[in-house]
């Protein structure tokens, strides 16, 4: 296999070991003993992140020594890191995935014997494939005015079509049938609608998968009223985040969560829950997501022998349930965490009555090219420019005031529009404005290219009388307009 570089020279895997914060330790600790117990060829390299590296004053919560043993090993279990608040800005979580690239959060929910929910005896079996690195969650927000903030929905061609081929491979992988790809394309065209048209391309190459387009709300509905009929739903970063924890409270809750965050070079393997720090310290959570987020990470090490011991050892044990924990049958008469690790690894060898392990085979990581560039246009051409004015006038006002402005130019106003809404000109509408205008010029000479020239001089233009936050250039790609129109304009 040529994603895990890191050999103890013993024949063992080095894996980093991050115990993290508040219940972390505990669960990591109930992993560890499993997988020792087990006999799996792992040696562990234990590093810190998170609220203890925060207080030293590390200001992104993982030190270099963190950093150096992942560049290793390439391969981390990990426990929830605090998100701080009072430490600097940045939840360690997400600098570890973004650092390390890894781009697919997958999130597999299984229903589980012992483990009563509403939806018991159904067959819930499904995986979430979740981009991970793009979208809302790239971080990048501004104030456009001080009552208007902004956050850029960043969705490329490269992350779809990496995270598109990461749910097609894993569905081979684990023998899985069906891919839905889950996307809000009837009102994001150009960014959700990137991810279905990618998808939809991208399933030509896997003939043997069921592929289907669901829009995100309706996935959310139907995950609540026959979530059977999902196998694999890969989709965007925040929709994912939100069908996932709905998915696992499908099953049982945070408590039997696990999570695989896989890059083409480094993985990291976690639970879906946080600190939980109300039960840190007590020995009575629930550590059986971050021991299958282990049995997740002992696949993708190539023990898939070893995987289905330990999973099967969690299985019989909640079949039988001699050992539940708090969360299922109440804090007071829970089995604690270490007695429940106990009883699985006293499980260890045996087979559950009426549950199966699936066949896993390989995950054949998604090559696809490193240059930045992955799409050529044919042929590209500016042709206007949306300018972003902040404004308490009304719209008519400004919109007289920027039709003088231009009047001698190669540009002409088209509309101006209020989130997202054409003002003006007026269509009669209701639409409640904010100090914060689109106003969008075109040429005039609609055969012709907008140089920077007569971009500049139009915003010296405007700014002599009001105040632009930012533009965005109207484009044509391959003859197409490559921008989006505003709600009612022509
Ligand atoms: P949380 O730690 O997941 O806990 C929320 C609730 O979920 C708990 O109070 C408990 O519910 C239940 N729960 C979570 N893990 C459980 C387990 N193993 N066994 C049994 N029950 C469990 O969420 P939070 O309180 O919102 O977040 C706490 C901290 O964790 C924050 O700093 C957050 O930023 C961080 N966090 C980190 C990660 C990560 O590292 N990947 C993920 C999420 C959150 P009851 O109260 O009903 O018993």
């Amino acid at each position: 296999m040529d994603f895990y570089k890191s050999s103890a020279g013993n024949g063992k895997k080095i894996v980093t070991v991050i115990p993290g914060d508040g219940i972390g330790p505990e669960c990591i600790n109930a992993a560890r003993r499993i997988i020792d117990a087990a006999g799996v060829p792992v040696e562990w390299e234990e590093r810190q992140a998170g609220a203890s590296v925060f207080r030293q004053g590390i200001a992104s919560g993982v030190p270099h020594e963190t950093i150096a043993s992942i560049q290793k090993t390439r391969v981390v279990l990990k426990g929830p890191l605090e998100t701080p608040v009072g430490y600097g800005e940045k939840s360690a979580n997400v600098t570890l995935r973004k650092l390390f690239e890894t781009y697919a959060n997958i999130r597999p929910v299984r229903e589980l014997p012992g483990v009563v929910t509403p939806y018991s005896g159904r067959g819930i079996d499904l995986v979430v494939v979740r981009e991970n690195v793009e979208d809302l969650y790239a971080g990048i927000e501004h104030m456009q005015t001080p009552g208007v903030a902004q956050c850029l929905k960043l969705i490329t061609r490269k992350g779809c079509e990496k995270i598109v081929r990461m749910a097609f491979e894993l569905a081979r992988a684990e023998g899985r049938t069906g891919v839905h790809c889950a996307s809000k394309s009837n009102i994001m065209k150009l960014t959700e609608g990137m991810l279905k048209r990618t998808f939809e391309e991208i399933a030509k190459e896997y003939p043997d998968i069921e592929a289907g387009h669901i829009i995100v709300d309706n996935c959310a509905h139907q995950l609540v009223r026959r979530p059977e009929q999902f196998d694999v739903i890969v989709t965007t970063n925040m929709n994912g985040d939100i069908i996932s924890d709905l998915t696992s409270a499908l099953v049982g809750g945070l408590g039997f969560a696990p999570s695989a965050n896989i890059g083409n070079d480094v993985a990291i393997f976690e639970a879906v829950h946080g600190s939980a720090p109300k039960y840190a310290g007590r020995n009575v959570i629930n550590p059986t997501a971050v021991i299958l987020s282990a049995v997740q990470m002992l696949r993708h090490l190539g023990e898939f022998a070893s995987a289905a011991l330990v999973e099967n050892a969690v299985l019989v044990t909640l079949e039988e349930g001699k050992a539940r924990t708090g969360d299922i049958v109440g804090y007071d008469r829970g089995a604690s965490t270490s007695t429940y690790a106990e009883m699985i690894i006293a499980n260890l060898g045996r087979q559950p009555k009426n549950w199966q392990v699936r066949d896993y085979k390989q995950l054949k990581l998604p090559q696809v090219t490193a240059a930045p560039d992955l799409v050529k246009a044919g042929s590209r051409r500016v042709i206007g420019v949306d300018v972003f004015v902040e404004s308490g006038q009304s719209a008519a006002e400004l919109g007289h005031s920027l039709e003088q402005i231009v009047a001698a130019s190669a540009l002409r106003l088209k509309m101006i529009s209020n989130r997202g809404t054409k003002v003006y000109p007026a269509a009669g509408t209701f639409t409640d404005c904010v100090d914060h205008w689109r106003c969008r010029f075109v040429l005039r000479d609609e055969r012709e290219e907008l140089k920077d020239e007569q971009l500049f001089l139009l915003l010296a233009q405007v700014s002599a009388r009001h105040r632009w936050m930012h533009i965005e250039k109207l484009q044509e790609i391959d003859g197409e307009a490559a921008f989006t129109m505003a709600q009612g304009e022509d």
